[in-house]
């Protein structure tokens, strides 16, 4: 089977067309500027050249339909026509309480994803778009939503609901959700199976460090906590998201600097982070570390502070899940950074594991890094996305 992955954003949508027996991906694209000057197409066909090309996309409707024409394409394209798309596995951010797994398109699902707006404003509204673009382009073609959030739907109430008065939960679903459902699910599951183990018997730790990061206890092959909440601004330090603080901080810095609740909130959104805390160094991982070298003590505490707040996270799983057995490390940061994944491993050495610094070299690939006998194994598992959704894609569409 064909399936053309799409992940839509209010200005951009990246594509995969993926053979599913195979696993192969046949191109990967990315269109940006949706619907504002300047708007371009980047197609690369498996083993050819990226191609970029200046278009107007006056919407996300024009997009699918140049995806399309790059995707049949004489000279860059991999199919001959629509009819090689056999279905489009869409992600959508959140699912809110209506959706704990992926689900076939229809008219009901898309009402239900709308009623799920309000959680997550800046993406719902994209993703619902970019569905509806596809509708129109290509009426006939099963997809599918697979959802952020629904992974984590298995937390249990202790883990999902907030000190606040009950009514906020009633009335508006103020509760934790928890976001990269879809990687968490497929790295804990990939994790297992390179140990030749079931994942219903495992106790998984799930570091998914990227711009945004994540953790997540994988309990017997159930996420039982993550510490994304309702936003995916709770929890660990990112690129420039500030993770967990203490609310009263919203209102002080409002008043101190005259900004609205909503200003202050964009700047916990996109000016924290270890981009924050470096004083604007980088929110990239590698300039922060080449700062460090250089002598750069804010860089430094930034990258220490990232490391301590993923540590205590992994520490309050453990106790959650009464105990662990692996530890996996993914996206980005999780997958390239190792002075990072040894600074964070450094902290668990009490386990009974210990990093071994040949293995954790190796930048990319899946390989296990603790030592051989160890009590916790620690592991790299690059994560794929696309290759999750595609693969939801097809069970519910063959
Ligand atoms: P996103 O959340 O956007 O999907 P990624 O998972 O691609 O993010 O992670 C991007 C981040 O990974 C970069 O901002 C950078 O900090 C980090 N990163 C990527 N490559 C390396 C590397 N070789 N060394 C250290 N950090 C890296």
């Amino acid at each position: 089977m064909n399936v053309l992955v799409l992940n839509c954003g209010s200005s951009s949508l990246k594509y995969q067309l993926i053979e599913t027996d195979s696993e192969k991906v046949l191109a990967k694209g990315l269109c940006e500027r949706i619907g504002i000057d300047g708007s371009a197409i980047t197609h690369t066909p498996d083993g050819g050249d990226k191609v970029t090309e200046q278009k107007p996309m006056k919407d996300h409707t024009d997009a699918v339909k140049l995806v399309i024409d790059k995707l049949t394409d004489a000279s860059v394209g991999v199919i001959k026509d629509l009819s090689e798309i056999d279905a489009v596995g869409h992600r959508v951010v959140h699912g809110g309480e209506k959706f704990a797994t992926s689900v076939i398109i229809d008219d009901d699902v898309m009402k239900a994803i709308e009623e799920c707006n309000d959680l997550a404003p800046l993406h719902n509204p994209a993703n619902i778009i970019g569905i509806n673009a596809c509708r129109e382009v290509m009426p006939g073609v099963p997809m599918v939503a697979v959802f952020d959030t629904a992974f984590h739907q298995t937390m249990p109430r202790k883990a999902y609901m907030y000190g606040l008065p009950y009514e906020y939960y009633e009335k508006y679903k103020v509760r934790r959700y928890g976001f990269h459902g879809t990687s968490h699910d497929y790295v804990s599951d990939r994790a297992a199976k390179i140990l030749g183990k079931s994942r219903d018997d495992l106790k998984i730790i799930v570091c998914h460090l990227g711009n945004g990061a994540s953790i997540s206890a994988v309990k017997n092959g159930k996420s039982v906590d993550t510490s994304m909440g309702m936003t995916p601004l709770e929890g660990l330090i990112m690129g420039t998201r500030s993770g967990d603080i203490d609310p009263a901080i919203i209102s002080f810095i409002a008043d101190k600097e005259g900004l609205t609740a909503d200003e202050v909130i964009d700047i916990c959104n996109k000016k924290s982070g270890v981009y924050g805390l470096s004083d604007g160094v980088s929110s990239d991982f590698r300039d922060l570390t080449k700062a460090t070298k250089d002598g750069n003590a804010k860089a430094e505490g930034a990258l220490e502070t990232y490391a301590y707040r993923v540590a205590k996270y992994i520490g309050s799983y453990i106790v959650a899940m009464g105990g662990v057995d692996v530890v996996a490390f993914t996206a980005g940061v999780g997958e390239n950074d190792c002075a990072m994944r040894k600074a964070i491993s450094e902290y668990l050495t009490f386990l009974g594991c210990s990093i071994d610094d040949e293995k954790n070299s190796i930048r990319g690939e899946e390989v296990i890094i603790s030592k051989p006998g160890d009590k916790v194994t620690i592991m790299v598992v690059p994560t794929n996305e696309e290759l999750a959704i595609a693969r939801e894609t097809v069970r519910l569409t063959k």
